[in-house]
């Protein structure tokens, strides 16, 4: 790793502060803001900013060798280090203006993780489908829409929404993201937007997972997120910017995972049945060792998917890799937990252990940030060299709205 030390301060706060702690998060449902602080004062908040903006211009595959030793212990906090390191903040440093990279580093330097808002009742998996729309006013854009499944909504300064931009004439121009900024602890929210509903989750129950309502919210002009590309391509390029985030997602099922085995591992040791250790029999060692394969497998297609942001001209992984790993790590991860479970066994199934929570909080990682079935249509189109649509007319919204303009023009 390039930046030793903060690998070393992270596995050290994950073993003193962050596991000693989980399980208070999870039970009351806290956002872990203790730990925010020990985040902030170790610099493993906003690592891969540039160090022009008070960074430390750490790499993609820095950050997932933090994320492992972190999710070992504590998986929302993992999610947190993901969140404040990779996606949004990674789209604003690559795409802003040197205003929003400031104002965005800053926040996020100061221990904000930035809510990335794409997601909305009528657009899952068909993200592109969303509804939500950013007028052109004069100096502003007005949002207006419902976003879902916001991940730190309520106690996030920072949002990145996606919505459709439509021009001061009316006309329908791409996807861009827009900077909304909100100061929860003061319970100051600009003038339109709302926190109109938070989810009980099955898993990572300290962290708020809530739907945001947009009327008429007012974004300066200055806060539009323009790839250089410009809206046209807005929605494929801050994609790209996600593809990051998959990876890091990835990494935390895949560092649960890691945590578990260590756990049963532990456990087969210490635990006597038949007047001998449970290590020694075959069926359970076995057991074991496959864990132990599904952990390494993962982290080498992570770390590939991770190193491949080095050489690509966005700066941001390869679509297929991060999609590849992702589906391949929170899989193995969800299997891998659950024979950790079992090797507990009655244990197991009680929160004496952590491994019926992190069994709960791993749950998630096929589903949120592209499901497993989406990301394997990704990667079979790119195998097969197709793009195949996924509308039973074989036609987008987005290819609907660019037909339209190119009738206009
Ligand atoms: C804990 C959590 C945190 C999240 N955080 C955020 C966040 O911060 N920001 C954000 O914007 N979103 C967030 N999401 C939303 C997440 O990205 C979506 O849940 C995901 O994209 C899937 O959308 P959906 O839940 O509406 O499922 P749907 O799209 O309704 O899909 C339902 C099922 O159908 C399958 N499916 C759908 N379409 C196809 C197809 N064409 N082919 C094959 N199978 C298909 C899916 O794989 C899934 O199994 C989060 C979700 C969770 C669970």
């Amino acid at each position: 790793m390039a930046d030793a030390p903060l690998l070393i301060k992270a596995r050290k706060l994950a073993e003193t502060r962050f596991a000693p702690r989980a399980a208070g998060w999870d039970e009351s449902r806290q956002y872990c803001w203790e730990n925010i602080d020990d985040l902030v004062e170790a610099g493993l908040m906003g690592m891969t900013i540039p160090r022009a903006y008070g960074g430390r211009g750490a790499s993609f595959h820095d950050v997932c060798l933090v994320v492992e030793e972190v999710a070992k212990a504590c998986t929302l906090t993992a999610r947190i280090v993901v969140e404040a390191n990779m996606g949004a903040i990674s789209a604003v440093m690559a795409y802003g203006s040197e205003h929003q990279k400031r104002l965005c580093a800053a926040l996020v330097l100061a221990g904000d993780k930035p809510a990335i808002c794409i997601t909305e009742p009528g657009a899952g998996s068909a993200a592109s489908e969303m509804a939500t729309t950013a007028r052109r006013v004069g100096d502003r854009y007005v949002l207006n829409g419902t976003k879902h499944w916001i991940t730190g909504g309520g106690v996030s300064k920072l949002h990145l929404v996606f919505a459709r931009v439509v021009s001061a004439a009316g006309r329908e121009e791409g996807i861009g993201g827009f900077i909304v900024l909100a100061d929860p602890s003061a319970k100051a929210f600009p003038k339109g937007f709302s926190v109109t509903r938070r989810e009980r989750t099955m898993g990572l129950c300290g962290m708020p997972e809530t739907e945001l309502t947009f009327e008429d919210v007012e974004v300066p002009a200055d806060l539009a997120l323009v790839p250089p590309s410009g809206f046209r391509r807005g929605f494929a390029d801050l994609m790209n910017a996600y593809n990051s985030q998959r990876v890091g997602a990835g990494t935390i099922a895949m560092g649960v995972a890691a945590g578990a085995l260590a756990h049963a591992r532990r456990y087969l040791l210490e635990r006597k049945q038949f007047g001998r250790p449970l290590a020694e029999f075959q069926g359970l060692q076995w057991m074991l060792a496959d864990m132990d394969i599904g952990v390494h497998a993962s982290r080498l297609m992570l770390h590939e998917a991770a190193r491949s942001a080095e050489t690509s001209p966005s700066g941001f992984p390869d679509k297929t890799m991060a999609a590849r790993a992702k589906v391949f790590a929170s899989e193995t991860a969800i299997r891998i937990v659950n024979d950790a479970l079992q090797l507990l066994g009655a244990r197991g199934y009680c929160d004496q252990e952590p491994l019926e929570r992190m069994a709960r909080d791993v749950r998630m990682f096929s589903i949120g940030g592209g499901t497993a079935q989406v990301l394997r249509t990704q990667i079979a189109g790119a195998l097969l060299g197709i793009k195949t649509p996924q509308t039973r007319d074989g036609y987008s919204l987005l290819a609907a709205i660019k037909s339209q303009r190119q009738a206009a023009e």
